[in-house]
């Protein structure tokens, strides 16, 4: 951590993806101070990382790069990365949070994001920021637009070499620094720390080192499609082969007790159906088929997002499709009931499959856990209509996918609410503006 940074706040915000930089934003507009703790490297969470968005198709990095740009040159606002909140104590009307920052091997006050250790470093391994299908140095900028734009370095690949700390025009590389543990404190906190995919579903052995290479997570084939991703065009993982057939299975993990979880994580087909969409501008002859077994278009012109898809020529498939294994041309066989046409199980191979795998909590351990998660471990809000930010904590407030499976349009507006729940507490609470 830089040492010249606050430690006192009026709200800390925990989870720098786009329902925590609104919230932060909100409050750091109305005069508020506000620390973002995020765990990654960069802010931006999720929504950095997607190609375009639903049912607009803008593109998803130029709506949230100016926002995590907005937060980071906010005065009001102090990003604390690489962080994870650990205890979190009420002291006096204060939430006293302890911080442990893994370290970035890189001075956060020197680096000026210059790239010249990425460079000169030899070691590559495959970047997770691209699924894995690409690869990145042991030292290196998490992606293009990634906000701070500092190094960090590996130290599991790195091979201490020396030759980033020798290139380093401002000797910020620093192979010794250890990892912190510091105390922050808030009048109020929100917690944002939204989804992460299912990774211990029963089919799933994709990825390029696994047997199935050509069954790929949602996630990564939101890479896929992303002007910036690995391929800048879409690929099949396994060979490189543009696939002449790809297809989605739905409800993976969700609405299945047995196989995952009992909810529906909501956004799944709508998110299908955009990256079908997608695909079948960027793959014009291929035969793209989402299975599902209810389609959910829950939102303000989904239904007509959907009834444009097929339109395109996407098949609908109503059925619960399940992988069997790989064929010998590398495609993924599929078996699945057909409940609209009663004809019983049928057979079926895709060039590539894509799972929209469930979404789970964010955070596996959130701060005042036992009080504040429901029994899905999403924060629960105790007035999930009238005031979803709430949650059964005082000062503490809640937005985004740490509360349950939602869209941005959604998370935006939940945090504006978790944000003007808290600025009210904050003025209750009488005090004033905390120290700077
Ligand atoms: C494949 C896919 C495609 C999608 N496409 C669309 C779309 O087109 N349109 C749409 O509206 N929605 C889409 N969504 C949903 C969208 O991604 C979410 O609505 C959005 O990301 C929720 O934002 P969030 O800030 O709540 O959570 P996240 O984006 O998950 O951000 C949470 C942040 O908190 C951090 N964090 C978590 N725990 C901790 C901790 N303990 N300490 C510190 N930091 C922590 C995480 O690292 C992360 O940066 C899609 C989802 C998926 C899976
Ligand atoms: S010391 Fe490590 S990170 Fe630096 S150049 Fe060598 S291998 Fe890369
Ligand atoms: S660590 Fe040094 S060489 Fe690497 S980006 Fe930062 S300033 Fe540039």
């Amino acid at each position: 951590m830089s040492m010249n940074k606050p430690t006192q706040f009026d709200v800390l915000v925990l989870g720098g993806g786009i329902g925590g930089l609104q919230a932060a934003l909100e409050l750091a507009e109305q005069g508020f101070s506000v620390a973002v703790v995020e765990r990654d490297a960069s802010i931006g969470g999720k929504m950095i990382r997607l190609s375009k968005v639903f049912p607009t198709l803008d593109c998803a990095s130029c709506i949230t790069t100016p926002k995590m740009a907005a937060a980071s040159h906010h005065p009001g606002i102090t990003l604390f990365t690489l962080c994870e909140l650990g205890k979190v104590e009420r002291k006096e009307g204060l939430l006293s949070a302890r911080l442990v920052q893994l370290p970035r091997h890189v001075d956060e006050d020197k680096c000026i994001g210059c790239r010249q250790c990425e460079y000169g470093c030899p070691v590559y391994v495959p970047d997770q920021e691209q699924a894995g299908l690409t690869a990145r140095k042991a030292i290196y900028i998490p992606f293009s637009n990634a906000i701070p734009q500092l190094a960090v370095l590996d130290p599991d690949n790195c091979s201490l070499c020396g030759r980033c700390a020798k290139v380093c025009p401002t000797g910020a590389v620093d192979y010794a620094q250890p990892a912190r543990e510091f105390t922050i404190t808030g009048r109020a906190l929100i917690l944002a720390t939204g989804f992460k995919l299912m990774t211990d579903y029963p089919e799933r052995a994709y990825g390029p080192a696994s047997r199935q290479p050509n069954l790929i997570t949602s996630l990564e084939m939101e890479r896929l499609l992303a002007p910036h991703g690995p391929y800048m065009r879409v690929l099949r993982p396994g060979d490189g082969k543009e696939p002449d057939s790809v297809a989605f299975i739905q409800c993976a993990g969700s609405r299945d007790i047995n196989k995952g979880v009992s909810y529906c994580s909501r956004v799944c087909c709508m998110y299908a159906i955009k990256q079908a969409m997608l695909l079948s501008g960027s793959l014009p002859l291929a035969d793209i088929t989402i299975y599902y077994i209810d389609i959910r278009a829950f939102g303000k012109n989904y239904e007509q997002f959907f009834q444009n898809a097929k339109a395109m020529g996407i098949e609908f498939v109503k059925a619960k499709a399940m992988v069997v294994g790989q064929n010998a041309e590398g495609g993924v066989d599929l078996v699945y009931d057909d409940m609209e046409s009663g004809e019983g199980a049928k057979r079926r191979s895709h060039d590539l499959v894509v799972m929209s795998l469930a979404m789970l909590p964010g955070c596996d351990s959130p701060p005042m856990a036992e009080v504040l998660a429901g029994p899905d471990g999403f924060i629960k809000s105790v007035s999930p209509k009238l005031a979803p930010g709430l949650t059964s904590q005082e000062g503490v407030f809640t937005c985004g996918a740490a509360a349950g499976p939602k869209d941005i349009v959604d998370t935006i507006v939940e945090a504006g609410h978790a944000a003007q729940e808290a600025s009210i507490y904050l003025a209750f609470q009488g005090k004033g503006r905390a120290a700077a």
